[in-house]
């Protein structure tokens, strides 16, 4: 991390530098910029459409409830006040490049009435960072009847839908198990079937003794030959022993062409019963991204950008993260990970401050420490050290565990620094020892 030196007076420019988005890249640069001019006059703004952050490859966590996006979330207004950046709440949608402005939509409150009119915000240099969609191809039936794990309401929501699934299984004579279908078996799809195995074992401690290892029949539907297909064979072999040592079915080679209602309808013609389907196949980056401002993009509404993350257009325009389409100057095509948002998100920083100092700007190189998918706390699986040297090492059980924690407690240290992600951890040990380890409402 780039900390500015106490006697180094740092370039200011008369505008804001204005950041698009707070996950798992824009928060860490937000914190990053905002303390580098703390007490300087560069104003810093955050924009979001939330209130809180909580990190996206924990969603599928708060979908099971074994995460509370409550205790384990932070508030976007609070952070910016102890970081040195404003937050604005709003939903960009647009942006006026000859003005400098970025465009936010008019923001009601749940009831419709009215909070903000639309809005413009000037920028003097402006990162978007406002991460990707769930791509359901548009699929017949997909919008109307899937779970999108986009956004922490949505992993909250199918918390309840969840919930009430299982209640709905004890008065009901008829049904003697609950249909799932996860579509598509990346690693959110293959996370979430492990997680929700969990959860009907858990639930069984809190007075839902009606439930068994038969009252659960998940189906994971993956269109390509085998799941987890971004990741090494030996990772997607061990993973797929595991999730059906779970219970789950795993059903490769199976496009699905409808989502109705109640099931799931295959290429093949089969029909997949399944009274709550997640979608998790695939994203793209927000349609109004397609060409924004006159600026290049992506068939898949990504910004395309040159490898010291600009826009080729306007240099005064970073992207990054899931909602950056980069290829590096090695010629890898940078997959949208945390890790990847985590890492542009340092390299903007860096070269926003060399860009204002009129300084030369410095190439973004992917590295790739690996890949891990949680199964819970039944186990993990993954490979260690990607490309950074040609052979990975494959690791799974409490170690791969332990190095998929490890992913978010470094961004926790972007954002805390290291004694109070500390001081995070020990309380939520106490935590874990107080409360149920398992969210029940
Ligand atoms: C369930 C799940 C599990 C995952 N697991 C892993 C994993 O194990 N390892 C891994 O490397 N990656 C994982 N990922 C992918 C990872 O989460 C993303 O690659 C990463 O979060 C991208 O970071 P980002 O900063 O680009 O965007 P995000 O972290 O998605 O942040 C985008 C932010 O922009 C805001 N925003 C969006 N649109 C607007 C708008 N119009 N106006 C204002 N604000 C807006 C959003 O509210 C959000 O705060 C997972 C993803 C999911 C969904």
């Amino acid at each position: 991390m780039l900390i500015r030196p106490w006697w180094r007076k740092p370039t200011i420019s008369s505008d804001p530098i204005v950041i698009i988005g707070g996950g798992a890249g824009g928060l860490e640069l937000a914190t990053k910029l905002g303390k580098y001019f703390l007490k300087t006059k560069q104003k810093i703004i955050l924009i979001d459409q939330n209130r809180k952050h909580v990190w996206k490859p924990l969603l599928h966590e708060v979908a099971s409830g074994s995460l509370d996006a409550d205790i384990d979330c932070v508030d976007y207004l609070s952070h910016g006040a102890r970081n040195g950046f404003l937050f604005q709440l709003g939903v960009v949608d647009g942006l006026n490049r000859e003005s400098k402005h970025v465009l936010l939509k008019q923001l009601n409150d749940q009831d419709g009435a009215l909070i903000f009119p639309a809005r413009q915000v000037k920028y003097s240099l402006l990162v978007f960072a406002l991460g990707s969609v769930t791509n359901d191809f548009n699929t017949l039936g997909a919008k109307q009847y899937c779970t999108f794990l986009d956004t922490c309401e949505n992993a909250e929501r199918f918390h309840t839908e969840l919930l009430n699934a299982f209640l709905r299984l004890k008065g009901d004579d008829t049904r003697s198990s609950l249909n799932i279908a996860i579509i598509g078996g990346g690693a959110t799809g293959v996370e979430l079937a492990a997680e929700i195995v969990k959860t009907s074992e858990l639930l069984r401690n809190y007075g839902y003794d009606h439930l068994s290892k038969k009252s659960l029949d998940i189906h994971i539907v993956e269109a390509g030959p085998r799941i987890l297909a971004a990741l090494p064979e030996r990772i997607a072999q061990s993973a797929q022993q595991e999730l059906e040592a779970l219970g789950i079915t795993v059903n490769t080679n199976t496009a699905v062409t409808e989502v109705t209602p109640n099931s799931v309808i295959t290429k093949d013609g089969r029909e997949i019963a399944s009274s709550i389907t997640v979608w998790a196949a695939g994203i793209k980056g927000p349609d109004f991204m397609q060409a924004i401002g006159g600026l290049e993009s992506a068939k898949n509404n990504q910004l395309l950008v040159n490898p010291f993350l600009q826009t080729p257009l306007d240099t005064d325009i970073f992207a990054l993260g899931d909602c950056a389409s980069c290829t590096t100057l090695k010629g890898i095509k940078v997959p949208p990970r945390a890790q990847a948002a985590h890492q542009m998100a340092s390299t903007v920083f860096t070269n926003i401050i060399a860009k204002l100092a009129l300084k030369p700007l410095v190439a973004y190189e992917y590295i790739d420490y690996g890949s891990l998918v949680s199964l819970s706390s039944y186990t993990a699986v993954g490979s260690l050290m990607g490309n950074i040297n040609q052979r990975s090492m494959f690791i799974e059980g409490k170690l791969a565990r332990l190095v998929y924690i490890g992913l978010y407690r470094m961004h926790q240290v972007t954002l805390f620094g290291v004694l109070k992600t500390l001081l995070i951890v020990l309380v939520g040990r106490v935590n874990r020892a107080l409360r149920p380890n398992l969210k029940l409402h």
